[in-house]
């Protein structure tokens, strides 16, 4: 089939959700860059939105992938696997946290973290269910993470949606504080707002707020799902901070491409779980844990963080090169290879990202006037040259 066959076909049958898909058939990918099926090279700076940390057919993740497809791929959680224990451990001691569930996506460990956060509170015996969230956030497209989600636009068609949610200004102490009531359960925040146009939390906004939980008992979630696995140059983003939250979700890197979501709880908030509290069919299944294990293996070697943190930290400085080269550029926001370029309101982000993708880059225009970059994490420093070289010419 070609581009056109196949597009037509997408018309026909597939669901009329995606607006904005590229004229790009994908066949096949190495390394940091993918092939469309007339054999043209994209060099890949979104990675899948995030899941492709590894870039495409890395040996040792690929090998992992191979050996237990091999040997079973899929167990109902009825039964243990040792693929299964084995990235439990790993999380564990790689984390504050001691207890987890596996999913199969973002919206799904989400979906169970409010599930626990409202089971705590039954369990506690108080009459608390709300949970605060975050404007400009997301959190997921079911139905009740869709209503966690600070964007409007996501959730207007879907009315009415479940009830117990309300929304903050993203780094304003103050207007987080006056929303509280004795109904508030937890406060569920993405350290780095990703699909909002990556904005980091300040420091100081996410201290404040671990000390505000801890006088009024909230539980504090960290949806890091996007800006977890490695992205931000530590293992999770609220290491960054040297904020513990009493949840965290994850998902997209965790399974570098095999899907796999998860929520990791201190010990006090997950046994307030019982049996048949929760539970998946393909969640965490043999293939899905042994992606995660070898993903965290890998992302935990030696030096692999630290060049994370030097790359994301050349790429903002020679994004910065070029703000001062153009005033339509406004500034660079984010954290590692988890990085957005602000566009003045002249430049259309979806414009400049298709300039972008004719040159043979992939990357994403997040918002209106926002570019993201999303990079696998073994990107290379001649691969960033590159791309920002590219949208050099593209300003000119
Ligand atoms: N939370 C965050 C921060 C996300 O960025 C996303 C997806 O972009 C989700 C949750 C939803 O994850 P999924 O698409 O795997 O359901």
């Amino acid at each position: 089939m070609n581009l056109e066959e196949i597009i037509e076909i997408d018309k026909e049958h597939f669901m009329p959700v995606y607006s904005g898909r590229y004229p790009l058939v994908v066949d096949h990918a190495e390394g940091v860059k993918i092939y469309d099926i007339d054999g043209k090279e994209y060099y890949d700076f979104l990675a899948g939105i995030g899941v492709n940390a590894l870039g495409y057919g890395h040996k040792k993740f690929v090998k992992a992938v191979k050996d237990q497809t091999d040997k079973i791929i899929h167990c109902s959680n009825l039964y243990y696997t040792e693929a299964q224990a084995e990235l439990e451990k790993k999380l564990a001691e790689n984390s504050c946290f001691n207890k987890m569930f596996f999913s199969n996506s973002g919206s799904e460990a989400n979906e169970g973290a409010i599930k626990l956060v409202r089971k705590y509170y039954k369990v506690k015996g108080e009459d608390r269910y709300e949970i605060i969230t975050a404007d400009r956030s997301f959190h997921g497209r079911t139905l009740t993470t869709v209503t966690a989600t600070g964007q409007e636009k996501y959730k207007k068609p879907f009315t009415p949606l479940p009830p117990g949610f309300k929304t903050v200004p993203y780094n304003n102490f103050k207007a987080l504080k006056e929303a509280i009531t004795e109904k508030t359960a937890a406060i569920m925040l993405e350290p780095i707002q990703g699909e909002g146009g990556i904005y980091p939390a300040d420091q100081e906004y996410l201290v404040e707020i671990r000390n505000l939980c801890n006088k009024m008992g909230i539980i504090l979630v960290f949806d890091e799902v996007q800006c977890g696995i490695g992205r931000t140059g530590s293992l999770f983003a609220y290491q960054e901070y040297s904020v513990e939250p009493d949840i965290i979700t994850l998902a997209k890197a965790l399974g570098g491409g095999i899907p796999i979501g998860a929520f990791l709880a201190k010990k006090e908030v997950a046994d307030t779980f019982s049996p048949g509290d929760h539970g998946t069919t393909f969640g965490g299944n043999p293939l899905a844990a042994r992606a995660a294990s070898t993903i965290l293996d890998i992302i935990l070697e030696d030096g692999f963080l630290e060049s994370v943190r030097e790359k994301g930290k050349y790429f903002q400085s020679i994004l910065q090169e070029l703000i001062k080269k153009h005033d339509d550029l406004i500034e660079v926001r984010g954290m590692g290879l988890m990085l957005a370029l602000q566009l003045s309101d002249k430049l259309s982000a979806k414009v400049i990202t298709m300039e972008l993708f004719e040159k043979g880059f992939l990357v994403n225009a997040v918002q209106e006037h926002a570019l993201r970059f999303l990079p696998p994490l073994v990107i290379g420093k001649e691969d960033i040259d590159k791309l920002v070289g590219a949208l050099e010419e593209i300003l000119k």
